[in-house]
């Protein structure tokens, strides 16, 4: 079993550590976020993450995780160091990585003549950004007067495919794993912390494991800004998208998945990693024709329930609207890029009153005394004439239809029958159908 620290305990880095713990590795997670270390400490987790409690309690009773701000500490009694801090989209949509940078300094003020360290990225960066992070801790250590820099550590890259809602299922059930290195022995040293899952392997240089992330996101995001289009035509023409994407789904070349229309793709992976990918295409003179149709697709996609009020006549000055759903999806807290986001901002350009509920979700960043964050969905409905359902969580799916009685209902993600919102609502409406 071997000694990790987690450098970062958001999403990534506290399932990845806590994951690892359970499978029997020691495992010291470190954030510079001292709230979150202090809540860890006292066994609360910061983040709505299912199944991620009973592994964090296994991982605490074995005594295999401990949480900590001190870099100093971590660095000493770990050989892996695993980077899972954030890579958010810098105004020109490049990945801005500060924080990754900031990690890797720290990193190497701790290293010395009698360590060697594997410094695991799991954050999602540009490729490229393995070299760069050799060269900068190199720069580093040298700065010191560590000599012969390069043989105190190695850079790895090990991307990371969690779904959030999902993460720790996926943890342990990897499609693959992906590890990138220059040094093939590190890449295998680093391999076999994965060994008990017995996962698909793929062992690659750093460039080529940093494009797979890229490409991968990019491919899943294209999927569905694709469908989307699809969706929009066939509600012109009259076709079904649900069925639709059932028929196209069936087709082996092409598959069921991520193939759902809806109000397009949100969260802190798919904008932030296209817009990258579009950044680093420009960088090396590839035309990304194709990445900057996705965007434009799903920023379209995101409001579109203001569109489908607008074609219909619908007022929206000064209208009360309901929303359910306020994460980027369900089964999690999080909210960065959400739809609903783009839909508030949107209604309060009409002066709309909203009240929106969400089972997980009790604070968004928008601040308006016109949006009310309510605590019950049927609440959500009194006094409101338009529901906009945003977010398919499972509770939206076994509802009282007669509640929607003389409301505008837009279904924004396909999970109610037709048929039963047309015998139920005042005027309905859904994505592609
Ligand atoms: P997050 O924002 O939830 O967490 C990042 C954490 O890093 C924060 O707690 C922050 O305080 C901490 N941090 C920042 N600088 C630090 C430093 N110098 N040292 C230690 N801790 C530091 O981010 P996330 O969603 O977990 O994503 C992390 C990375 O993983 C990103 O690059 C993201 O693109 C990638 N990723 C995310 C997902 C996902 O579903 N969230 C999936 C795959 C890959």
């Amino acid at each position: 079993m071997e000694r990790i620290s987690v450098l970062g305990t958001g999403y990534v880095g506290l399932v990845t550590g806590s994951c690892f713990a359970y499978l029997g590795h020691k495992v010291i997670c470190l954030d510079i976020n001292e709230e979150k270390i202090k809540k860890l400490k006292k066994g609360e987790i910061p983040i709505y993450e299912p199944q991620l409690d009973r592994i964090l309690a296994v991982a605490i009773e074995s005594n295999n995780i401990e949480f900590t701000t001190d870099y100093d500490y971590a660095i000493k009694n770990s050989d892996f160091i695993f980077i899972a801090v954030g890579t958010p989209s810098a105004p020109d949509g490049s990945a801005d990585l500060s924080f990754v940078s900031q990690a890797l300094k720290t990193i190497a003020s701790y290293i010395t003549e009698n360590d060697f360290k594997i410094i695991v990225n799991k954050s999602t960066v540009p490729v490229g950004t393995g070299r760069w992070a050799s060269a900068l801790v190199t720069d580093e250590l040298l700065k010191k007067g560590v000599r012969e820099a390069e043989k105190h550590f190695c850079i790895v890259s090990n991307p990371e495919f969690l779904r959030e809602g999902k993460a720790v299922e996926d943890f342990m059930n990897p499609d693959r794993i992906v590890i990138g290195s220059d040094n093939k022995d590190i890449a295998l040293k680093t391999a076999s912390l994965y060994s008990t899952l017995n996962p698909p392997m793929i062992i690659t240089n750093l460039p080529t494991a940093e494009m797979i992330k890229y490409a991968s996101n990019a491919f899943l995001a294209t999927k569905i800004s694709f469908i989307n289009e699809m969706a929009n035509l066939s509600e012109k023409i009259g076709a079904d998208i649900e069925i639709v994407s059932k028929g196209m789904g069936l087709d082996k070349r092409i598959g069921p998945y991520f193939l759902k229309a809806g109000l397009g793709f949100g969260g802190s992976c798919f904008p932030k990693d296209v817009k990258a990918l579009i950044h680093t295409s420009k960088k090396y003179s590839i035309d990304p024709t194709i990445l900057e149709a996705v965007i434009k697709v799903n920023e379209q996609q995101k409001i579109k329930p203001i569109e489908i009020l607008k074609k219909a006549n619908v007022n929206l000055d000064k209208a009360r609207v309901a929303l359910w759903g306020l994460a980027f999806k369900p089964d999690t807290d999080d909210i960065r890029e959400a739809a609903s986001l783009n839909i508030i901002s949107e209604l309060l350009n009409y002066n709309a009153t909203i009240y929106a509920y969400d089972p997980i979700v009790k604070d968004i960043p928008i601040k308006d005394k016109r949006i009310n964050i309510v605590s019950d969905k049927y609440k959500a409905l009194e006094n409101t004439d338009i529901l906009i359902l945003v977010t398919e969580w499972e509770e939206f799916k076994n509802v009282e239809f007669k509640r929607f009685k003389d409301k505008i209902v837009i279904d924004g993600r396909n999970i109610w029958e037709k048929n039963i919102l047309k015998k139920y609502a005042k005027a309905c409406f859904s994505i592609g159908r």
